[in-house]
């Protein structure tokens, strides 16, 4: 497994009908799911120095079809993870309140301190996609000068590039990861929500909604993920009809910015090297 194979931006238009949504052929499925767990191990270890050193922080931004497995995904990939260390960001639909300012207003607030992992569940890319999927924007308390706007997701796409440009500047690395699973994954998926009791719960009948729209969806995000995959905040598109592969190679993709990102505990001065020598001796000398 080459995670370049996987990462955007390439040369041309990204075609998700071309690209399979199952694992690798000579992928071995034990093989994988023993190398998930040492990655976690690793990833652990050097969520602790990024915590420590606080100098960057990491923002992956996960999206999916309904029944991709993001949130299985976040929960294996976390595992292990000093909870204080991670930021879990679920973007719901907006609410009235966050209607009533701009898109990145309440993704603004999500940003974590430096040092922190945030993982993003659905994201701003929702303002781009599920937006214009449905035309929500046309319903939009903004003026007619924006709404009629025939850029308006064209002016919003730069935007993100923009605002991920600018957090990167701002020392945050972000990486955006799409789950590509199948129009008959996703049904299969949904068979289990209706009829697996423990999982009735996972079942919402919007999204049967969302799945009569799914070409529109896979055209969207084939534009977005072309568009807005840059050097410095690129995309992925992993294969995930297999949860044991996709799981992998998400951990990997985390492993890998984490060791780019190289983050060391911080070393003591001379002057707070003698401190320590002082402190030392005030313990010393407690009776
Ligand atoms: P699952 O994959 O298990 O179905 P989910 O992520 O779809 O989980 P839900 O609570 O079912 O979780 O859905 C969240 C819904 O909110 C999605 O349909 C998504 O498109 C929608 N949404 C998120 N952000 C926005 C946004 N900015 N504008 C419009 N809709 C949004
Ligand atoms: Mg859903």
């Amino acid at each position: 497994m080459n995670l370049d194979d996987y990462r955007y931006p390439k040369a041309g238009k990204v075609n998700l009908r071309e690209i399979s949504t199952e694992p690798e052929t000579e992928c071995d499925k034990e093989e994988c799911m023993r190398r998930l767990e040492s990655n976690i191990l690793e990833i652990v270890e050097y969520q602790e120095k990024l915590y420590a050193a606080k100098r960057e922080g990491l923002i992956i931004v996960l999206q999916a079809m309904d029944a991709g497995g993001k949130d299985s995904t976040i929960k294996k990939v976390t595992s292990g993870i000093n909870p204080a260390g991670i930021d879990i960001a679920d973007f719901k639909k907006p609410n009235s309140g966050d209607l009533e300012h701009d898109f990145l207003w309440r993704v603004n607030k999500m940003t974590p301190v430096r040092g922190k992992i945030a993982i993003y569940n659905r994201s701003y890319y929702e303002d781009v996609l599920a937006v214009q999927v449905h035309n929500l924007h046309l319903g939009f308390k903004m003026m007619p000068r924006v709404i009629a706007n025939p850029e308006f997701f064209e002016r919003r796409q730069r935007d993100i590039i923009h605002f991920e440009q600018y957090l990167f500047d701002e020392s945050y690395r972000i990486v955006k990861i799409f789950l590509h699973i199948s129009k008959d994954e996703q049904k299969r998926r949904f068979y289990e929500r209706l009829e697996d009791p423990d999982k009735n719960w996972k079942f919402d009948p919007g999204d049967l909604v969302d799945r009569e729209n799914w070409d529109k969806y896979q055209d969207i995000y084939e534009d977005i993920i072309t568009n807005t995959a840059t050097k410095n905040a690129p995309w992925y598109v992993i294969p995930a009809d297999k949860k044991w592969y996709s799981r992998f190679v998400v951990s990997q993709i985390i492993l890998d910015t984490l060791k780019m990102m190289d983050p060391q505990y911080p070393i003591l001065d001379e002057e707070e090297l003698e401190k320590f020598t002082m402190y030392k001796r005030l313990l010393d000398n407690e009776k």
